[in-house]
């Protein structure tokens, strides 16, 4: 899993980019706003931990930026322990979590693999998803259908609100 580190203080970063890599997440680290902001935008992570507090762009513009361009990458904020209201405005915002300063190097891991697995529900629940017979299946059984033989009115398409029973 790949996570892209946000974070302008280089010993926090490198503290970060340690813990993910000891956990087996491929880390990368941006200290640049507008790099961090190309980056999320056009490269491929499972997670982003993006600190609030950079220099020139705010974490908070950068993710407002990015779920304006689509980009529905899982964010975790990282925020200074009594910024309540900046950790509100980001969740706001579009951000999926938060871990404030100073954090438990458990707890950075733990958040990350509950936003990916959270994410990998949704998206799979936005897919192409079949029930049939008792049996899920999900978009790359492209040929279930065939397969099966079922007319195509015979099978029904879940949304995600089948999947909050
Ligand atoms: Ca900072």
């Amino acid at each position: 899993m790949r996570v892209l580190v946000v974070e302008d203080e280089k010993a926090i970063a490198k503290d970060l980019v340690q813990i993910l890599r000891e956990d087996g997440f491929v880390a990368d680290w941006s200290c640049d706003d507008e790099d961090a902001f190309f980056r999320g935008a056009n490269e491929s992570f499972d997670a982003i931990l993006l600190d609030l507090g950079l220099p020139a762009i705010d974490g908070k513009t950068i993710l407002e930026r990015w779920r304006e361009a689509g980009i529905t990458t899982p964010v975790i904020i990282l925020t200074a322990r009594d910024d309540w209201k900046d950790r509100v405005a980001a969740i706001d915002a579009g951000a999926d979590d938060y871990v404030t300063k100073p954090f438990h190097k458990e707890e950075i891991s733990a958040r990350l693999r509950f936003v990916i697995r959270r994410s990998a529900g949704i998206a799979a629940a936005n897919g192409a998803l079949w029930f049939r017979d008792g049996i899920l299946y999900g978009s790359s059984d492209k040929d279930v259908a065939a397969e099966f033989e079922i007319e195509p009115t015979r099978v029904t398409p879940m949304t995600a609100a089948d999947f909050i029973l």
